[in-house]
């Protein structure tokens, strides 16, 4: 069964159709790649998966359940952006703890008496460090928790986003060019950290991208967008011998 599946995905702003009536089932701990040219429609996808647009027409499932009338922090997904979208007055921990915090400690938000209950309030806390710990063991960035964003490098950034996303184990990693505000050195080393990830978390991740030698190299398979459509699905070296359209081959850069 499909961990993710699409079908009929179709979403308009106004007058645009951005897309139109996109299927695409992606299995369970694949490494799914959307690639196309900006203005395709790739981001919004991705955001109908997270929950944050909603599809005009069609439907979403994950992990054979429809998620439509689910809210983003509902849907066992993660985003991670492009833009990082760390806090700046806030230490690398609490930028990591954000998801947990906000999801275990509602209760004693919604409920000032149960602030009295400071030990088991201090319970949970020590129960989200001890996550905080594990995930940043994971990225290598343990020795960085008490940092603030800004004393960190562009890469370590990744990574807490990263972080952020992995806390709160999702079954799905839905990333939006996350590399693409990094140098182009940072970004290459970062291809093989994410693929490596990917590996060793055997977790499903929807990756987004404009670039084609990354979709290319990182991904169990492609689908190629275009105008709101999918063009092509299939592994890399499907696209790359066999593309299916002239428009297939110009973008992924087959040979004539
Ligand atoms: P991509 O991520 O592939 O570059 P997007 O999904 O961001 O493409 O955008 C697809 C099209 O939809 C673009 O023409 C963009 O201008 C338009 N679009 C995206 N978001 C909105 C919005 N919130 N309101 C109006 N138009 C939008
Ligand atoms: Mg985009």
């Amino acid at each position: 069964m499909a961990k993710v599946a699409l079908s009929s995905i179709a979403k308009s702003f106004g007058a645009t159709k951005v897309l139109d009536g996109i299927d695409l089932d992606i299995a369970d701990g694949e490494f799914l790649t959307l690639v196309g040219p900006s203005g395709c429609g790739k981001s919004t996808l991705i955001r109908i998966i997270a929950g944050l647009e909603h599809q005009d027409a069609g439907s979403l499932a994950i992990g054979g359940s429809r998620v439509d009338h689910l809210r983003p922090h509902e849907r066992r997904v993660a985003m991670v952006f492009q833009s990082y979208a760390l806090y700046p007055h806030m230490s690398v921990g609490a930028n990591i703890a954000l998801p947990l915090t906000m999801a275990r400690l509602r209760l004693w938000q919604r409920l000032p008496l149960l602030r009295l209950l400071s030990a088991e309030r201090r319970a949970v806390m020590r129960g989200i460090e001890s996550d905080v710990a594990a995930v940043a063991a994971q990225l290598q960035l343990g020795h960085l928790l008490d940092r603030k964003p800004a004393q960190l490098s562009g890469g370590q950034r990744q990574r807490v986003a990263l972080g952020r996303a992995m806390v709160r184990n999702p079954d799905v990693f839905l990333m939006d060019e996350p590399l693409s505000n990094l140098d182009a050195k940072l970004r290459v080393h970062m291809r093989t950290e994410l693929a490596e990830l990917h590996k060793r978390l055997g977790t499903t991740f929807i990756y987004v991208t404009h670039d084609q030698v990354e979709a290319m190299t990182m991904s169990d398979r492609v689908a190629m967008m275009d105008s709101g459509a999918i063009l092509q699905l299939g592994t890399p070296s499907q696209l790359y011998e066999k593309p299916a359209s002239l428009k297939v081959a110009q973008f992924i850069g087959s040979p004539a």
